[in-house]
């Protein structure tokens, strides 16, 4: 199905394949159109300059979530609603509900997808970091075939990713855990709702008798994509949490902050409220051990 205006072309087919075949002959004229949330805005604002848009609206493999006993498998088009209203992310995945719950209001949240938000590729995403501190996975489709990338390897800079010209997201997954994990996800935002986020850190730690055996953290609007601090993940690897313990690591962890400067904040501002979120995550996991 094709629909045309005076400036603009969408192209909206039904079957994956024929998404693929087209991106492929002519990755650089078309544009993806997922939930057109972000693009919308930026047709507006006169920042897209591209005019012809390929929407995967219509794809139905590419909407779903699915469980099995290894993953949960979230389709591209899968909304925010959706995500939402699954009771395996709820009950598993809190940081990834938490996200979803967070995006926009009821309009973006029923639109918008999982997909557009990790393709518009913003470091200020409320997805990114909870898929991150999941150690979820992307999985890239192109008439050449799939392939899965870790989320961690996905944002190579700015608003560049590791997809091939040709490639699109088709599927995200997050691997189930059997043992438990503490669940931490804190936005700092000018207000509480409705807010893009000047800093946020996402978090899943597995605790045994207050020593950290397992971390995967993921920051947002600290650098120029969502990051994993691996650094930071080793230093927490294996240390007996206390109030001295936690003093230091915050000190270990400003040492090493080297945060952006943007529309929403100064690097100056970010560092401070980076500590200070790094050390209520500290003590947070403390607390849930007394
Ligand atoms: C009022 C408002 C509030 C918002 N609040 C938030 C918020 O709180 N937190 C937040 O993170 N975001 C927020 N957003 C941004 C936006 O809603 C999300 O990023 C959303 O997930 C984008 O999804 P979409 O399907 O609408 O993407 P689209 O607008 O359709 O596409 C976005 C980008 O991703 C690309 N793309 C889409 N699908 C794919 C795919 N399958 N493979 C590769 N590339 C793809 C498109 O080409 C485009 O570059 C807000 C937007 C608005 C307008």
């Amino acid at each position: 199905m094709t629909f045309h205006s005076s400036e603009l072309q969408m192209n909206a087919p039904v079957a994956l394949a024929e998404v693929l075949e087209l991106y492929a002959q002519k990755a650089s004229k078309w544009k993806l159109f997922a939930g057109g949330t972000d693009l919308m805005v930026e047709l507006h604002a006169g920042h897209c300059h591209q005019h012809q848009f390929l929407s995967l609206h219509r794809v139905r493999e590419l909407r779903g979530i699915h469980v099995d006993e290894q993953f949960v498998t979230i389709g591209a088009t899968s909304t925010y609603r959706d995500i939402v209203n699954n009771e395996v992310i709820a009950n598993e995945f809190p940081n990834l509900h938490q996200a979803a719950r967070w995006t926009g209001a009821v309009a973006i949240q029923s639109r918008g997808t999982l997909g557009g938000n990790i393709g518009n590729a913003s470091p200020a995403a409320d997805s990114p970091p909870a898929l991150i501190s999941y150690n979820s996975e992307i999985e890239l489709a192109s008439v050449r075939g799939r392939r899965w990338v870790r989320y961690s390897d996905f944002h190579t800079g700015y608003k560049t990713t590791c997809a091939a010209s040709d490639e699109i997201i088709t599927r995200v997954r997050i691997p189930r855990r059997k043992e438990k994990f503490v669940h931490f996800y804190k936005k700092v935002g000018p207000r509480k709702a409705l807010a893009i986020s000047k800093l946020s850190l996402a978090a899943a730690v597995r605790l045994e008798n207050k020593v950290v055996c397992e971390v995967s953290l993921g920051f947002a609007s600290l650098a120029p994509t969502v990051l994993k601090p691996v650094s930071i993940e080793n230093d927490l690897l294996g240390v007996h949490l206390s109030v001295d313990s936690i003093k230091q690591l915050r000190e270990k962890f400003q040492q090493t902050l080297r945060p952006i400067t943007d529309v929403r904040s100064t690097a100056e501002y970010r560092a401070t409220v980076a500590a200070n979120l790094f050390e209520e995550f500290l003590k947070s996991l403390l607390s849930c051990c007394e």
